[in-house]
């Protein structure tokens, strides 16, 4: 007999696949548009991809996942012993779950946070509090208030998916200090890159005086590798030794590690995404207006829109071959979300959104 609780856990729901799509309307799949995973519309980073290329030679061997982490801790400044590579960072964010929840214990997040937090959690038998959004973002207020003596996890993204909402740092250190260094504090990045230079905090220096703290990123988004599933947490060596004991070994594969280890010094590549995501995000801003749809401000890669009637209009936009992202199962079933794509993705998701609303 199952765990009652992994009965009630609502299967994840990705984008349409772009194959399934294409054989309902009998085109071919290079004429489906696919906005509806936050993935990068320029592929991967061509040194990744030669990367990859080099690696294959190598299959035969379990992974080394060595030359990954020392680039990571160069970069961070923080010690090899301090970084847990995953499956993508949903594998660290399952890892810090299994660490620290169970039945009898509890995990706090915001209404309308990324999906697997609730996911990860209950599967776990832990509890799930999910704290009522304030403009469509995190009430750190509220959240610190829904703290109970059994909390031992609390879940926060910044950027946040599906919504694009933004935290202040400011807001976010004050929210550290203030919990309880007993409850681990995941902060999931996976969109930092995406923020302006400008605004970007180096939250790996918040580490040093917050022992509970848990920083989460992904090189599924601007570094362009969702297929390869690679992603790492940075935190203390204390859970960075905890979550490695529950780590399945070798969990990062060989591709997936080499592509990363080169596409973090693709400078070029992450430049000219970012751009595209600005310019891009600017031309459906825009388009929307035009449209008299109105949206969330993002902060990330992809922006959220209100559409009454929004299934009926994914289905129209679906049969024009145009793929985005309901968010019903988030509990906003009249806005749909678009990840930002290449000029012309963006202007086919625009003229297929005008004859379909
Ligand atoms: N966190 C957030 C907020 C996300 O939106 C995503 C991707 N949808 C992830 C984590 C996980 O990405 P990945 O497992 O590909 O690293």
């Amino acid at each position: 007999q199952s765990l009652p609780y992994i009965r009630s856990i609502s299967p994840y729901q990705p984008g349409k696949p772009i194959t399934q799509l294409a054989r309902d309307l009998g085109l071919p799949v290079d004429r489906i548009v696919k906005l509806a995973s936050n993935e990068n519309p320029l592929g991967m980073s061509p040194k990744a991809q030669a990367a990859v290329g080099v690696a294959i030679a190598g299959l035969s061997r379990y992974p080394d996942d060595f030359a990954l982490k020392q680039a990571l801790a160069e970069r961070s400044g923080l010690g090899m012993e301090r970084i847990v590579l995953g499956n993508g960072s949903n594998d660290v964010l399952d890892l810090v779950a299994r660490v620290f929840l169970a039945p009898g214990r509890s995990a706090i997040f915001a209404q309308y946070a990324f999906a697997v937090y609730p996911l990860a959690t209950i599967s776990t038998g832990g509890e799930p509090i999910a704290v009522a959004a304030s403009d469509y973002g995190h009430d750190l207020e509220a959240m610190l208030a829904a703290i109970r003596p059994n909390t031992r996890l609390i879940w926060i993204a910044n950027p946040n998916n599906p919504t694009g909402t933004f935290l202040p740092y400011a807001q976010l250190k004050t929210f550290l200090q203030a919990v309880p260094s007993n409850i681990v504090v995941v902060l999931d990045e996976a969109y930092n890159e995406y923020l302006p230079p400008a605004e970007r905090v180096d939250t790996t220096a918040w580490l040093a005086r917050h022992g509970n703290l848990v920083i989460t990123r992904t090189f599924s988004k601007i570094y362009g590798l969702a297929g390869l599933r690679i992603g790492y947490a940075l935190c203390s060596a204390e859970i960075a030794d905890l979550m490695n004991r529950v780590r399945q070994p070798f969990n990062c594969n060989n591709l997936a590690l080499a592509a990363a280890v080169a596409a973090l010094d693709d400078h070029e590549f992450v430049a000219r995404s970012y751009a595209l995501n600005r310019a891009g995000m600017e031309q459906i801003i825009a388009g929307l207006k035009r449209l008299a749809c109105r949206h969330i401000p993002s902060h990330g890669n992809f922006l959220t829109f209100y559409v009454p009637e929004a299934a009926a209009v994914n289905q129209k936009l679906l049969s024009n071959g145009v793929i985005v992202r309901p968010i019903a199962a988030y509990g906003m079933p009249d806005w749909l979300r678009v990840t930002i794509g290449t000029e012309s993705e963006n202007s086919r998701f625009l003229e297929a959104l005008e004859v379909s609303l």
